[in-house]
Order: structure tokens, then C-alpha cells, then sequence
């Protein structure tokens, strides 16, 4: 009889090779970004994956089947929380949920509220992104994900390249007034990089891309981009341009980026990494707003 079952499992995995890889992935994480610091951490060896493909909108992302049945098999499954995947829930119960663990990334962070909304977007202050590692790291560790020295190892030489990058970033933000640093965008997800960077952050949409913009936001950025003489307003890979292209053909000011919020870039973009994601939008906004940007060079890989 053992061959039959052979046979058989190896006919149903055939059959599902056909969309996606058949053998399972070890972690699966919500954002493009999270996967790669799952990737560092627990080295090249380990399979990991995106749910949120390069590219698309993790807010209004809608799960596939793909996705519940590497859900299922998943040993971890790190998410962002503080609301940014309103899916994720419901895709783990339809996973059934029984063997993998759901770890949410920002667990031990303080959320910047704006308004009364949770801001997601932690992961635009490089020291926030470098603390969020440690339960990361925990739970490779603990899950046997990969060997306990070798995930030490990996996290800490990482988090002192995102130490550099930090000082890094300061260091080209620094080269604008402050009077200079206001940071116009399509969606609200630049509040921590504002607070760490000491930057004015105005969104014309909310903090989701599942709230609209009203045209009274939408006049009242224009009015400020006119008073403050802003040089610039910045578009985003993962959002619709059409509100920043509308502001830009009101006040005259070009449209720059675009930046890269909600996801990682493609392949040779310079951003398919966390630090190449940070350093392109950091170059992008602080050359569009006056000042020139150093190449940051050290410990990228
Ligand atoms: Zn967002």
C-alpha cells in the first residue's frame, strides 16, 4: 500500500506545482518588507515569503488561494499589525491556523497615533525597524526556524548596518532647514519617518488607503504647498497618483519619487532590500527638496 500513497502524494503535489512552488514555504510574512528581514535573519537557506506581492497595496491587499494554503503550511507567520493587513484574520482562521504561529512584527512598539487612527507605517524609522528584529529573532530561534548562533549572529551584524543607516539618514536630512522639511505625499505613511527625521508629513489621503480624500483635503494641501513654497510632492509605488498629480497641476510643483511606502521595489530597482528601500526614498526626497545626498555605502550587501 505505500506506494500508492506514494504515488498519489507525489500526483498532488504535481498538481499543485502548476501555480506555485509545491514544496512549502518555512515563514510567510504580510509585507515585502517584513520577508526580507525574516531573510536576514534566518539566512539565505530558509524559504520565506510575501504574502503582499512587490509592488502592491498591503491596506486593500485580498488574499488568495495560494496564500491560505501557505498559511496552513507556514511554521510562522510574521504580520505588521497595528492594522495595516485588516485580511490577515480572517485569512489565518480560513488557513485553519493550527500549526503556524502568527507573530506581529510590532508587538513591543509604542504606535504614533494620528487623529484617532493607529499609524502602521513603523517601519519608516530605521531605530523602530531595527527594535522590531529582537521578536523576530526570538521567534526563529524558538520555532528552530534556523540555528539559534547562526539567527544571532545574523541579527545583530543587521541591526548595526541599520545603525549606520540611521546616522546615515540623519546625517543627509541634516543638509535641509528645518523650515525645508515638509514631505507631501498621496497616502499618510511618512509620520515616523517625520518624527524620527524631524520632518512636516501631509498626506492627502488618511493613514489607509481605504479612506478617500475629500477635495477640502485636497485644497488645503494646495494652499499650504503655496504658502510654504514647497518645491516638490512626492508620488508612491504602491498608491494611485491621481491625487498628487492633481495637487502638482494646481500649484505648478513637480511631482517627484515615486517613493517607495508600502512595499520594497522590484528586482535592480536599487530598493528589493529594506536599506536600498530607506536610502532610495531618503536620496529621492532630500535632492527634490534642495540638498544632495551622499551615496550610503556602508555594510549594504
Ligand atoms: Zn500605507
Amino acid at each position: 500500500m505505500r506506494w500508492i500513497a506514494i504515488l498519489i502524494s507525489v500526483f498532488v503535489l504535481g498538481c499543485e506545482s502548476k501555480s506555485t512552488p509545491a514544496d512549502s514555504y518555512e515563514v510567510v510574512t504580510t509585507t515585502t518588507m517584513l520577508a526580507d528581514m525574516v531573510q536576514e535573519l534566518a539566512g539565505p537557506d530558509v524559504k520565506v515569503r510575501s504574502l503582499v506581492p512587490v509592488g502592491a497595496d498591503p491596506h486593500l491587499y485580498q488574499p488568495t488561494p495560494a496564500d491560505v494554503r501557505d498559511v496552513s503550511r507556514a511554521s510562522l507567520v510574521v504580520t505588521n499589525g497595528l492594522g495595516l493587513e485588516g485580511w490577515i484574520d480572517d485569512l489565518v482562521r480560513n488557513a485553519g491556523g493550527k500549526d503556524a504561529r502568527v507573530f506581529v512584527a510590532t508587538s513591543g512598539i509604542e504606535p504614533l497615533k494620528i487623529d484617532s487612527d493607529i499609524d502602521p507605517h513603523f517601519w519608516f524609522d530605521v531605530s523602530l525597524w531595527s527594535t522590531s528584529t529582537s521578536g523576530v529573532e526570538k521567534q526563529l530561534v524558538e520555532l528552530q526556524i534556523a540555528p539559534k548562533d547562526e539567527v544571532e549572529a545574523r541579527a545583530n551584524a543587521y541591526r548595526s548596518r541599520l545603525k549606520a543607516l540611521d546616522t546615515w539618514v540623519k546625517e543627509q536630512v541634516a543638509q535641509l532647514q528645518t523650515s525645508k522639511r515638509v514631505l507631501v505625499t498621496s497616502h499618510d505613511a511618512f509620520h515616523y519617518f517625520g518624527r524620527a527625521y524631524e520632518f512636516e508629513v501631509v498626506g492627502i489621503q488618511g493613514v489607509s488607503t481605504e479612506q478617500e480624500a475629500s477635495q477640502r483635503d485636497v485644497m488645503n494641501v494646495i494652499k499650504l504647498i503655496k504658502a510654504r513654497e514647497i518645491p516638490a510632492v512626492f508620488a508612491e509605488t504602491s498608491v494611485n497618483s491621481g491625487l498628487v498629480d492633481q495637487v502638482s497641476r494646481e500649484t505648478d510643483v513637480k511631482v517627484s519619487g515615486p517613493l517607495y511606502s508600502d512595499s520594497l521595489g522590484v528586482k535592480d530597482s536599487g530598493a528589493e532590500n529594506y536599506e536600498g528601500m530607506v536610502t532610495t526614498n531618503v536620496t529621492m526626497i532630500v535632492n527634490a527638496l534642495g540638498g544632495e545626498t551622499q551615496v550610503f555605502t556602508q555594510g549594504l550587501p
